[in-house]
């Protein structure tokens, strides 16, 4: 029997905080060709739900600089903070299943009882959530209210070893509760959080592979517990490696200089900035 083909789509998924440089570049080329190989199409998704940090000219700016360096997509830009509904109802699948908890714990609560942070290398990194704070699993759920007041947690199903394959890193493994805690699905101020957003969006979207930044392997886990509880098929994985600095730090906006603005300023071309991608 052949396997049925699923035609490929991927999505692009910059966050508008800051000036896109030759990292990000690099690993959006990835997915580009990525696509471009499967015969696929490609989404521009903004993960605009910071509203302190996301700015709409930075919005603008990232579609310029990617025009600019040679990657297109396909049916304009799709906003995160224009599907909140769309989050909110999983968040009220998550609630009625039980899955997720109130935490009233602030940071510093959790960082105190956890010690020294133990999960390393991603975005969302947190101190894994100390079991002793969580409610009983048979205690009542209070509603979530609207608009929502307080964290929710995802309750992780303890010591249970995940895998996944991922298609540029390998096999991935982690054990839930251990390598990473409860994590968050809604903020107190009435947002959806990274992992929930992007689960959701992710499969209404029908992506059938994510291309992202090594930093998000361990954030993976995470929205796989996300898929599974909310009935939903995965897509494939590919976490592309970091680019490093000459000192070996991964690139962060602070490097001005290797902003795409700032490198066709410089008189660059789309071609010489390429370059940099094979060669980083
Ligand atoms: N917006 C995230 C970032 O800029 C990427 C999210 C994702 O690809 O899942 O790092």
């Amino acid at each position: 029997m052949t396997e049925p083909t699923f035609p490929y789509l991927g999505r692009l998924a910059p966050s508008p905080t800051g000036y896109l440089h030759v990292g990000h570049a690099r690993t959006f080329w990835t997915a580009a060709e990525r696509a471009r190989a499967a015969g696929g199409r490609l989404l521009l998704r903004s993960d605009d739900l910071d509203r302190a940090r996301c700015r709409p000219e930075f919005v603008e700016a990232m579609q310029e600089d990617l025009r600019w360096v040679g990657i297109d997509w396909e049916n304009g830009l799709i906003s995160q903070l224009a599907r909140v509904d769309r989050h909110r109802l999983a968040l009220e699948q998550l609630h009625t299943a039980g899955l997720i908890f109130p935490c009233t714990r602030s940071r510093r609560d959790v960082q105190e009882a956890a010690g020294a942070p133990h999960e390393t290398g991603g975005i969302e990194d947190e101190p894994i959530y100390p079991r002793a704070f969580r409610p009983a699993p048979d205690a009542p759920l209070p509603p979530l209210g609207r608009p929502v007041t307080v964290n929710w947690r995802f309750r992780v199903p303890d010591d249970e070893p995940m895998h996944f394959m991922d298609l540029a890193a390998g096999e991935q493994q982690a054990v839930a509760g251990r390598d990473f805690g409860d994590f968050l699905v809604w903020r107190k101020d009435d947002t959806p959080s990274y992992q929930l957003a992007t689960t959701v969006d992710d499969a209404e979207l029908g992506i059938t592979e994510v291309v992202r930044g090594a930093d998000l392997i361990r954030s993976t886990f995470r929205q796989l517990l996300l898929f599974r509880a909310l009935g939903w098929q995965p897509p494939r994985y590919f976490h592309a490696p970091l680019m490093l600095d000459e000192r070996g730090r991964r690139l962060a906006k602070r490097h001005d200089s290797l902003a795409l603005r700032t490198l066709r300023a410089r008189g660059e071309s789309p071609a010489s900035v390429r370059r940099l991608f094979t060669n980083g």
